[in-house]
């Protein structure tokens, strides 16, 4: 049976390697993005799959979005809620503006999209929603207490949403990060990815996006309806909760 995917931030990154392994295993997928058009569009002439732009921090543009996308591509499947963002400072210099920046986009978004799928997987009997979560929300951060409430959150709302769900063939499930060689990462310059970074990861290197998507492609599968409420972490070590 084809599934239709959604992945939100699908367009670069990590969400760009989940928006491949998904569309690898079969399924019709579509990538969101915020605002980087000339990314989107490189992506969507390199791999086909469709995109759609808005920002997934506004509940009325998320309806429009996944109206739009069932419209296009059929009734949603797989949730993969992975658009995020980065406003670091410490608490002490942090702006209200940058902690509603952070919240907004990374768990508003999670219950906006999450709500408009929700009803419809309930009546069809299936559905596999995946947060994306990090690292820092199992352990905290320093400069990222923004950062870490939310990501934090998605782990109290994988497991409610998981319980009230288990008995409609919808599993909810968390995966939490460690870093990743993205360009947010590889942003970091070389020295201190050696020095400060590299030491803590007991595997000794950085994560690939790819292996990402492999936890993704994993749980979002018809086969993996006895693993709900779970946090898959992938860190190399780095924090073993
Ligand atoms: P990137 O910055 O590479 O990509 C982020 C994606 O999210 C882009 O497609 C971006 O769109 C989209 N996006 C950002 N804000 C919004 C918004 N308001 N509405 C819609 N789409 C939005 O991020 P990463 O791949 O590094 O991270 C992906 C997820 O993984 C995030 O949730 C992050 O917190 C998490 N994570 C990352 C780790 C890492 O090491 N990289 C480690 C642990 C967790 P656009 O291109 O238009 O900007």
């Amino acid at each position: 049976m084809t599934r239709v995917a959604v992945v939100t931030g699908g367009t670069r990154g990590i969400g760009h390697a989940i928006s491949i392994a998904l569309k690898n295993k079969g399924c019709r997928v579509a990538a969101t993005y915020a605002g980087n058009d000339t990314a989107a569009r490189q992506f969507q002439a390199e791999t086909g799959i469709p995109i759609y732009k808005f920002d997934v921090g506004d509940y009325a543009a998320c309806q429009e979005g996944v109206t739009r996308i069932a419209r296009d591509l059929g009734p949603i499947d797989i949730l993969v809620n992975n658009a995020g963002i980065t406003r670091d400072s410490m608490l002490h210099r942090m702006t209200k503006e940058n902690w509603d920046a952070v919240i907004h986009t990374n768990l508003d978004s999670v219950f906006n999209m999450t709500r408009l799928v929700i009803e419809g997987m309930r009546s069809r009997g299936f559905g596999r929603v995946i947060n994306i979560s990090s690292i820092n929300g199992r352990k905290g951060q320093t400069g990222q207490a923004n950062y870490s409430a939310a990501k934090a959150a998605l782990l109290g709302f994988t497991k409610a949403v998981a319980q009230e769900s288990a008995a409609r063939g919808i599993t909810v499930n968390v995966i939490a990060p460690g870093y990743i060689a993205t360009e947010m990462v590889m942003a970091v310059p070389k020295e201190i990815l050696d020095t400060k970074i590299l030491p803590l990861i007991p595997v000794g290197r950085l994560g690939t996006a790819e292996e990402v998507a492999r936890c993704v492609s994993f749980l979002a599968d018809d086969a993996a309806g006895f693993i709900t409420g779970a946090c898959l972490d992938a860190n190399g070590g780095q924090y073993m909760a």
